[in-house]
């Protein structure tokens, strides 16, 4: 079953920048797989349209079976809330609150009692192996720790797909490789997770690689 479906997508920008040109992608459910290119080469163009967070110029984006183009922006929200975990380099975590509250915060659209997201935000962070972390604050944690609440929160509502966009690039190499053991771990027990990264020995360490040049999948 396709997670994820571009159909000669574009996507230019004014000024004529031409940041993807005719992509056509299929990821099925269960993937584990990289998008990897030089910076430039559409990556992140790429993510923010299977992301939802944008619209492609011209082609189909299909997330979970959903047309995109056929969504309000309301629906897409919901969408993107439900069905989509987002990981990023650098970390975005919530600075003043402990591990269990920025993963539990991740559960707001769920429509469930702080209790219940509460619960929830401590089963993903003994997941991702921080049982014993719970009340720290991000400043407390190291850099792979950061990164680990991060997917604990992207991964808590049980989304159709995880999208990592370069999410070892803040670590040093111990913590970079713990992070991607974990998004392996996460993808072996059902998770489909798609990262992005400018690295050809993370990229080609993961079952499938996309390669990206100016635009267009090579
Ligand atoms: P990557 O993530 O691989 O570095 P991007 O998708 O960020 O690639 O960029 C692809 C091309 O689109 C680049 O030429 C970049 O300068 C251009 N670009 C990206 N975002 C914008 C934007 N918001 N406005 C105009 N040009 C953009
Ligand atoms: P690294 O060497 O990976 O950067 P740190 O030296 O920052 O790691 O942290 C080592 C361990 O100590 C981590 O497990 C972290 O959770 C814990 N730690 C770091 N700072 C604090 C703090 N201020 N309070 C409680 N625990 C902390």
């Amino acid at each position: 079953r396709p997670v994820i479906e571009l159909n000669e997508v574009t996507k230019s920008y004014p000024g004529g920048v031409h940041a993807l040109r005719s992509v056509d992608l299929t990821v099925d459910e269960g993937e584990l797989i990289a998008i990897v290119g030089p910076s430039g080469s559409g990556k992140s163009t790429m993510l923010n349209l299977i992301g939802t967070l944008d619209r492609p110029t011209s082609g189909t984006v299909r997330i979970d079976g959903h047309d995109v183009a056929a969504l309000s922006d309301r629906q897409l929200s919901a969408l993107r809330a439900r069905r989509i975990g987002f990981v990023f380099q650098s970390f975005h975590l919530a600075p003043g609150r402990d591990a269990v509250t920025n993963v539990a915060d991740g559960l707001l659209y769920a429509g469930l009692p702080q209790r219940e997201r509460e619960r929830h935000a401590e089963k993903a962070l003994v997941r991702v192996g921080l049982g014993d972390r719970l009340k720290h604050r991000p400043h407390q944690l190291s850099g792979g720790e950061r990164q680990r609440v991060a997917v604990a929160r992207a991964v808590a509502g049980d989304p159709a797909v995880l999208l990592a966009d370069e999410p070892t690039g803040n670590l040093d190499s111990a913590s970079g490789a713990g992070v991607m053991d974990l998004l392996r771990e996460l993808n072996t027990s059902g998770t489909t997770v798609l990262v992005i990264t400018h690295d050809h020995e993370i990229a080609g360490s993961l079952p499938r690689q996309v390669p990206m040049l100016d635009g267009q999948v090579v």
